[in-house]
């Protein structure tokens, strides 16, 4: 196994098969990792119940196999690390930064939220959210691509739900978690996570975990400039030809794959790639719309 000391890791929801968007995060942080003789873990992120489907982390499996994509060690299931979580939010709230929300979103559907519950008395009874509490200390962090970037929290965003009314844990808490318990050393993933960082940064501080660095990669965006999703019809990987897919991210990234790559199977294609895989040569962008 791969051991510099650099550990990363490809995290996708199962909420269907990889689009060519998250074929782009998962090649970009393989090949990171790869070139930094480190390793890539992955992690199923079914912490979001209602929007995994099942099967759809098998599927998610063979496609990066197919792309030659292979990961180390066993992966992991958010589903089945609930009780990490919760330690996490007792510690959270033993330091008194916690509190019961009971706002609907139609309640606060304005950004930031505005402190509704913050003083409340809590009444246990009723369904709530259990939201975490910002400040307004700036939380900046250099991305390797996309440079600084800077948030305060409590005008920015506000104070935010770190447990959901439906019980389940939300994504910023089990992502801190998980990163700081499998020792990532680098998350390398799409641009639409940028401004959640300071978030994910700010309970890191809290909960005393290392801050790992960061390389937010564009994502691929429609001709409307939304991000592609399986909601909005993404384009489907085409399973005949992994290289091919292969050779048009590396495009998509700026590393320009010579010509005879298209041709080539997936393994000597990822060869070229972690030989020559060049930050400075990815589009410093936030987006770019698939032609
Ligand atoms: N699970 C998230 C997604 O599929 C990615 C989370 C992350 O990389 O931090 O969009």
């Amino acid at each position: 196994m791969p051991n510099s000391g650099y550990i990363g890791r490809f995290a996708p929801t199962p909420s269907g098969p990889l689009h060519f968007g998250s074929i782009i995060a998962a090649l970009g942080s393989y090949l990171q990792a790869r070139q930094c003789n480190g390793k890539w873990l992955v992690r199923i992120e079914d912490v979001d119940l209602p929007r995994t489907v099942p099967g759809a982390d098998k599927i998610i499996l063979k496609q990066l196999e197919s792309l030659g994509l292979f990961w180390d060690g066993e992966i992991i299931y958010q589903s089945q690390r609930t009780s990490l979580y919760v330690a996490a939010l007792e510690s959270l709230k033993s330091f008194g930064l916690t509190f019961p929300c009971v706002c609907t979103r139609k309640d606060i559907s304005d950004k930031p939220y505005p402190g509704t519950c913050r003083d409340a008395i809590e009444n246990s009874k009723t369904s709530h959210s259990i939201r975490l509490k910002t400040n307004d200390q700036e939380i900046s962090f250099t991305d390797l691509l996309q440079g600084r970037y800077s948030q305060r929290l409590e005008s920015d965003v506000g104070d935010f739900v770190i447990k959901r009314t439906d019980g389940l844990f939300a994504y910023h808490l089990a992502v801190v978690v998980d990163d700081a318990e499998q020792e990532i050393t680098e998350i390398v993933r799409g641009a639409d996570l940028l401004d959640s960082t300071p978030r994910q940064i700010h309970i890191q501080t809290l909960l005393g975990y290392a801050t790992p660095d960061y390389l937010h990669l564009p994502v691929v965006t429609d001709k409307a400039g939304n991000k592609i999703s399986k909601q909005s019809h993404a384009e489907a990987i085409d399973h005949t030809s992994p290289s091919n897919v292969l050779f048009k991210a590396l495009d998509f990234l700026g590393q320009s794959p010579p010509d005879m790559a298209f041709d080539s199977d997936t393994e000597s294609l990822l060869t070229w790639a972690i030989d020559n895989w060049t930050l400075k040569n990815i589009p410093k962008t936030r987006k770019i719309m698939l032609a």
